[in-house]
């Protein structure tokens, strides 16, 4: 008798399989150009539910614009972004064609900045309620309910009346993955969101991240903390001038690098 998928592990199914993880993000051949600067020069990507993909690579390399080109923050220049097999349809000058499926499609994917990016003159719970209230219709009672369960996951219950100012950058940052939970994403994506901590404050975000690996939620993590990643990820990319350089699991992501770009980007960070 076959193995419960949850006990095989959706990313050792094969895509044919009876219960194999389904896709949830995938991006071809992706482009991104800034005026005359080529950023992205033909990325390839694909997240099955409950993977856990690393980014990582250089400075400038591209991450954030990637990430950004997932949820469309910006615009592919040429490719295809598909979110659980839905493709966003582009017009052929680059313009989004369909801004209700622009908007859909970027509430289903949880997105979280460097920069906390709370509001500031709201409280915490106002902050996570206001788009499922105000935007999604979900009744006030109801959404507040599941906003202080989530408060309660990331160990912020007693903050919910608070302003972020007078939070840490830890709880703000927390704050802000609870806020993004809050949408009941298909998927989680992390832009750096421990490089604007102070050292002291990074583990107690990287141990909400981590609950959230366990729990099988489907993310990508653009990140520097290597060790981290290592640890959570289920695959790792490493991004070097605007293409994949090399991916793969982990354990040879870094401990047996081939690329001679990878090999010198693990030994400047290590
Ligand atoms: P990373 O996140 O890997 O550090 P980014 O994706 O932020 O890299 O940036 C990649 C390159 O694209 C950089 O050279 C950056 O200056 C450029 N870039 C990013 N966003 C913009 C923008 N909105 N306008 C012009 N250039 C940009
Ligand atoms: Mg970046």
């Amino acid at each position: 008798m076959a193995a419960p998928a949850a006990e095989t592990g959706p990313q050792t199914a094969s895509a044919t399989a009876p219960g194999a993880a389904r896709e949830a993000i995938r991006v071809e051949g992706l482009h991104k150009s800034f005026g005359p600067h080529h950023v992205l020069k033909g990325v390839d990507l694909t997240a099955h539910e409950g993977d856990v993909i690393a980014v990582i690579g250089g400075s400038g390399s591209g991450k954030s614009t990637m990430l950004r080109c997932i949820n469309f923050l910006e615009t592919p220049s040429a490719g295809r972004v598909v979110i659980a097999g839905e493709e966003v349809r582009q017009r052929a000058d680059g313009t989004c064609a369909d801004r209700k499926q622009i908007e859909r499609i970027r509430r289903s994917l949880g997105m979280v900045f460097q920069s906390f990016n709370l509001w500031t003159h709201k409280t915490v719970l106002e902050n996570l309620i206001e788009v499922p209230v105000h935007v999604m219709g979900v009744p006030k009672a109801e959404a507040v309910e599941r906003a202080m369960a989530l408060l309660a996951r990331v160990g912020l219950a007693e903050k919910a009346g608070a302003y972020p100012a007078f939070m840490s950058g830890g709880q703000q940052q927390r704050a802000a993955i609870a806020r993004a939970l809050c949408m009941e994403p298909k998927a989680m994506l992390f832009d750096e969101p421990t490089s604007a901590l102070d050292p002291e404050l990074v583990g107690e975000v990287l141990a909400v991240i981590r609950a959230l690996a366990a729990e099988g939620r489907t993310m990508i993590l653009v990140t520097h903390e290597m060790k981290f990643a290592r640890e959570v990820a289920s695959h790792v990319v490493f991004l070097a001038d605007g293409l994949v350089e090399e991916q793969g699991p982990p354990e040879r992501l870094f401990g047996a690098p081939q690329s001679p770009r990878l090999q010198q980007f693990l030994r400047s960070v290590g």
